[in-house]
């Protein structure tokens, strides 16, 4: 089994790092059954950084056993959710003493920059574990009588596969352990392969907070193959996935084939950002910028749909491609970055081709469009203008540094041009008219609509999509639900047939 060390000696972070990087079942680190690996690509410069072990079905089927043993003995009904609680709140004190170490393996790994990474990704999966401590203890039923019976209703549900995708790893794992853990599932979940490392480092660190054996098992691996075997599995309830609406889609198809496991999906968006004449302008370019740019473009609900109004269109237009002239594209430990690379050599040649696609269907590109520097991931920041409503790069999701603008005349006519897709993640509105703002965001449909900001995220506010972006809601109390079953047990008071 391998070791991990690394030192980064960076301007934005010096440190060490040294794990193992086996897979982590039943509470220990071991290789995969059959022996094989992954190589973990450094996107800034298109090297390996380190093998890690691949599962294969057989392991999920270990783990399986494990979650279902620790949930018997140990977890579920056997631990109080006051001990959960402590044990959950341990561990997000134990990341925030190793948050540089993660955010600096997120950086490596994803090729977002450490700023980020540290500032937004690892402060929101610590505040997530922290804010679903605080659910532990408060998972409760109802009791509901009419005199002669009680019903005491809670839940059960064991155990959960969880399936995340490799633009936020960390948090992704945050936001599926927070309220898994907390209700008192066992979990077997599969990170990235693109992105394992931060997943694997985190394993140690549910072990030192004190989480059973068996409780957490993370498998890296494939999609195609341990992915599949967990939305397939005959003995997981539940499957908890992120990621393109495609592998969705294939996801439902697994569960519903074979033991009809409950199933929540947080899928792909084509998020509209509707500026209308009334904006404060530079503030809808500063939001509209973190809109798109952010995380690379490689953000669920980024804001690739820019549409502003006739009136303000040429002023937005400038001042929106002056600031993203500004935005500096670079290796991600460098302290001023603002964009690192994109993930992978996938990602990359995906992007290009919806950029070519865009230039082939006639849009014109305003800014960017091309690589940056000859080593890594690099794309320039892009604003495409003059397209049509059905190119793919209006209607698809590319997952990239590229937004479209798109100018508009009335309210009406926005309204029924951002609904206009399959996806249903997000929307933002920027107007100082409250009753405007509102009455938009009350017509898009989408999951979550921003008023005067974008990319807004918090532990406690439910997220997730309409449509085709997903089923289910994530973070908040409405996560609980995700992980529990309503199960009633009825209770005869004395009378007698
Ligand atoms: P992806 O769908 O390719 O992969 C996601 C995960 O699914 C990975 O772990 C992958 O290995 C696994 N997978 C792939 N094929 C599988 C299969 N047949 N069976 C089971 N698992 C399989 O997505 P990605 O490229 O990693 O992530 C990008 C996508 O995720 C984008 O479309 C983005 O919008 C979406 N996303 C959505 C949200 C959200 O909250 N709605 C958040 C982040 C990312």
């Amino acid at each position: 089994m391998t070791t991990f060390t690394h030192e980064f000696s960076t301007p934005a972070y010096k440190g060490r790092t040294s794990f193992n990087t086996g897979l982590f079942i039943n509470g220990k680190f071991v290789e995969g059954s059959d022996k094989t690996t992954i190589d973990v690509i450094n996107p800034t410069t298109g090297k390996t950084i380190t093998k890690i072990a691949e599962a294969t079905p057989k392991d999920v089927d270990l783990a399986v056993e494990a979650a279902h043993k620790a949930f018997e003995t140990t977890w579920g009904l056997n631990m109080g959710g006051s001990d959960r609680s402590r044990l959950l709140a341990k561990l997000a004190r134990l990341m925030e003493e190793n948050q540089d170490e993660l955010a600096a393996l997120e950086a490596l790994d994803n090729g977002k920059t450490f700023s980020w990474a540290k500032n937004v990704d690892t402060t929101f999966a610590i505040d997530t574990i922290r804010y679903y401590a605080g659910w532990a203890d408060k998972i409760h039923g109802q009791v509901q009588g009419d005199g002669r019976e009680e019903a005491f209703i809670y839940p059960s549900l064991n155990p959960s596969g969880q399936i995340i995708p490799w633009n936020f790893p960390l948090l992704m794992m945050a936001w599926k352990l927070g309220p898994a853990l907390a209700t008192g599932n066992c979990v077997i979940l599969k990170p990235s392969e693109f992105t394992p490392l931060t997943a694997i480092r985190l394993c140690a660190l549910v072990s030192e907070a004190g989480f059973p054996p068996g409780v957490v098992n993370v498998l890296s691996g494939y999609g195609h193959t341990v992915g599949a075997a967990i939305a397939s599995h005959m003995k997981i309830e539940k499957v908890a996935f992120t990621g393109s609406t495609l592998v969705g889609r294939k996801i439902m198809e697994a569960a519903a084939k074979s033991n009809l496991k409950d199933v929540t999906l947080e899928l792909g968006g084509k998020s509209p950002n509707i500026i209308f004449d009334d904006a404060d302008v530079d503030q809808a370019v500063n939001w509209a910028v973190h809109g798109i740019y952010w995380n690379h473009g490689q953000a669920c609900c980024a804001g690739s749909r820019i549409f502003v109004q006739a009136g303000i269109y040429d002023e937005f237009l400038t001042k929106f491609t002056e600031k993203t002239k500004s935005l500096k594209v670079g290796d991600p430990f460098e302290t001023d970055s603002y964009q690192g690379p994109q993930v992978s050599k996938i990602q990359y040649d995906r992007i290009m081709d919806y950029i070519e696609s865009g230039k082939s269907e006639g849009a014109t590109v305003h800014l960017g469009g091309d690589r940056k520097g000859e080593e890594g991931y690099f794309i320039n920041p892009t604003i495409f203008t003059d397209t049509k409503p059905q190119m793919k790069i209006v209607q698809e999701e590319i997952f990239g540094p590229v937004g479209v603008v798109i100018k508009f005349e009335d309210d009406e006519d926005v309204i029924r041009q951002a609904n206009d897709t399959v996806y249903g993640l997000a929307a933002a509105v920027f107007s100082q008219n409250i009753n405007r703002a509102l009455g938009a965001a009350h017509r898009l449909k989408a999951g979550t609509a921003w008023v005067n900001c974008v990319n807004q995220l918090h532990a406690n506010v439910p997220f997730g999509g309409f449509k085709q972006s997903g089923i289910g809601r994530e973070l908040g109390e409405y996560a609980l639900k995700n992980y529990t079953a309503v199960k009633s047990v009825q209770v005869n008071l004395g009378h007698r047939m």
